[in-house]
C-alpha cells in the first residue's frame, strides 16, 4: 500500500488498520479483485451526521411523500443505504442526542429527560464522564464541528467545546427562533444568541439557511484532513416559521399549518442539498460516511407532521415515536439498497469509529459496517430497548415482534410489526409466552439503568 501524494499522514497503526478494515468492507460487494482496487484508504473517512428535529416519518419524497418534494434527500437516500427500521434511542430531542453522542442508552447514565434551559443549572445536562463521539475523534486527530441544536445542557460545563467540538456555529437550547436573537439581557431560550466557537454573533438571515452556508464552508475549510460534521437542523420543529421562498413552494396546501411544516422540510431539503453539493465540489463523496436521520417522530398536533402508517406520535415508544427516516451513504463502500434490519441511532458513533479504523469503546450501538457489507450477515442487534421517565412506559423489539408497556400501568401489548406496522393488532393474549419472556427481557435491561439525573 501508498499512500496518497499529498495526503497528510494519521498515525501509521491507524493507517494499518483503515486500510485493513475497508479492504474488509469493500471485499463482499466489489467484483474487482483485491488487488486492483484503488489505493486511496489512506485518508480517513469524513463523518458527516445531518439530524433532522422532530420530523414526520412520512414526510420525504423517499418515505413516501406525493406533497413534500425533497429531492436531495432522496437522491442521497437513493445513493444510499436506506433503513427501513432505523430508530432512535428515544422519542424526544435530548436523550436522542445524549445517545447519539455516547453509543449507549441514556438512560444508563441517568439522562432520560430534556434539560431545562438555564446555564447556573450544573445538574441538566449529558454528564461529564460520558465520552462522546466528538472526543474520541478529536483525539484521533479529526476537526469537529456542531452546526445547530446542542440541547445537551446550558451550563458551562456541558459547552459543546468542552464536549469534543473544536468548532460551533450552535445554539445551546432545545430550539430556536428562525429569524431572531436577542444579543443582550436574559433572552429566553428560543431567542439566546447564536455562538459562533463560543461567542455570540447576531443572526442575519434564516436559521436553516444559515445552518447549511456554514456547514458548507466547514467542509471547504476542512478538506484537507478528516473532519466530523455534526449538522444538527431545528426545522422542522416549532416554531412553525418558514422562510417566504419556501413557503411559496406550497401554496397548494390549504392547511396553513401543513403549509408552513412543508416549507420548513423544504429548507430542510435544500440545506441537505448545499451541504452534499459542498461535499461533491470539494472531491470528498467517496471519502465521507454520511448518516441522516430525525431525532424523533413527528409531534402532528404541534407541527403538522405525519407518520403515516406509524402509530402515534413523539414522545411515545410506538412506532411513531422512535422510527425515523435514517439513511446511511459512503459511495464505493456501502451498496446502495434497503436494509431491513432494525438498526438504531447508537450504532453512529461506534459506525463512525469502525469507518475511521479506530476501535470503539464497549458501548450498546454495534458497528454496522460489517453487517452492510457482508452478503448473508446477522442482525446488527437481537433486542432494542426503550424507556422514558424513568419507567414511565417501555418497549423491546426482537425480530419481528415489539413488546409495549404503555403509559399508565396497562398491561403489555405485543405487536407483529412485519404484518402489522401501525400497532393495532395486540397478540399479548395469543402469543402470552412471547410476551412474557420479552416483558421479562425489558425487566432484566431495565434493571441495568439508574434513575433519571434530572
Ligand atoms: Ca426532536
Amino acid at each position: 500500500m501508498t499512500l496518497t501524494p499529498g495526503t497528510s499522514a494519521p498515525p501509521l497503526l491507524l493507517i494499518g488498520r483503515a486500510i485493513l478494515d475497508m479492504n474488509m468492507h469493500r471485499r463482499h460487494f466489489l467484483a474487482s479483485p483485491l488487488a486492483a482496487l484503488p489505493l486511496r484508504a489512506a485518508r480517513r473517512p469524513n463523518i458527516l451526521i445531518l439530524l433532522a428535529d422532530d420530523l414526520g416519518f412520512a414526510d420525504l419524497g423517499f418515505q413516501g411523500s406525493n406533497e413534500i418534494p425533497t429531492p436531495h434527500l432522496d437522491t442521497l437516500a437513493r445513493t444510499g443505504v436506506r433503513f427501513t427500521n432505523g430508530y432512535v434511542s428515544h422519542p424526544f430531542c435530548s436523550p436522542t442526542r445524549a445517545g447519539l453522542m455516547t453509543g449507549r442508552y441514556q438512560q444508563r447514565f441517568g439522562h432520560e429527560n430534556n434539560p431545562r434551559y438555564d446555564p447556573r443549572d450544573e445538574v441538566s445536562g449529558l454528564p461529564t464522564d460520558q465520552i462522546t463521539l466528538a472526543q474520541l475523534l478529536k483525539d484521533a486527530g479529526y476537526a469537529t464541528g456542531l452546526f445547530g441544536k446542542w440541547h445537551l445542557g446550558a451550563a458551562p460545563r456541558f459547552h459543546p467545546m468542552k464536549r469534543g467540538f473544536t468548532e460551533t456555529f450552535s445554539f445551546l437550547g432545545g430550539g430556536h427562533d428562525y429569524f431572531e436573537t436577542q444579543l443582550d439581557g436574559e433572552p429566553r431560550e428560543y431567542l439566546i444568541p447564536i455562538q459562533r466557537n463560543g461567542n455570540p454573533v447576531a443572526l442575519n438571515e434564516y436559521l436553516t439557511d444559515a445552518l447549511s452556508r456554514e456547514a458548507a464552508a466547514f467542509i471547504g475549510r476542512r478538506r484537507e484532513h478528516p473532519f466530523l460534521l455534526y449538522l444538527a437542523y431545528n426545522t422542522p420543529h416549532t416554531p412553525l416559521q418558514p422562510a417566504s421562498k419556501y413557503l411559496d413552494r406550497f401554496a397548494h396546501i390549504a392547511n396553513e399549518r401543513r403549509r408552513k411544516y412543508a416549507a420548513m422540510v423544504s429548507a430542510l431539503d435544500d440545506g441537505v442539498g448545499r451541504v452534499l453539493g459542498a461535499l461533491r465540489e470539494a472531491k470528498l463523496e467517496s471519502d465521507t460516511l454520511v448518516f441522516f436521520l430525525s431525532d424523533n417522530g413527528g409531534p402532528p398536533e404541534a407541527n403538522a407532521s405525519s407518520n403515516h402508517p406509524l402509530r402515534a406520535s413523539k414522545g411515545t415508544v410506538y412506532e411513531g415515536g422512535i422510527r425515523v427516516p435514517f439513511v446511511a451513504r459512503w459511495p464505493g463502500v456501502l451498496e446502495p439498497g434497503l436494509y431491513h434490519h432494525p438498526v438504531i441511532s447508537l450504532d453512529l458513533l461506534p459506525t463512525a469509529l469502525g469507518a475511521a479504523g479506530l476501535k470503539p469503546p464497549a458501548v450498546d450501538g454495534v458497528d454496522l459496517l460489517p453487517h452492510l457489507t457482508d452478503k448473508s450477515p446477522p442482525p446488527p442487534h437481537e433486542k432494542l430497548f426503550w424507556r422514558t421517565g424513568g419507567g414511565v412506559s417501555g418497549a423491546v423489539r426482537q425480530g419481528r415482534f415489539k413488546l409495549v408497556r404503555p403509559p399508565g400501568g396497562g398491561p403489555p401489548q405485543l405487536f407483529d410489526l412485519e404484518t402489522d406496522a401501525g400497532e393495532s393488532n395486540d397478540l399479548a393474549a395469543a402469543r402470552s409466552v412471547l410476551a412474557v419472556q420479552l416483558n421479562a427481557a425489558w425487566e432484566q435491561w431495565n434493571r441495568q439503568l439508574v434513575p433519571p439525573l434530572f
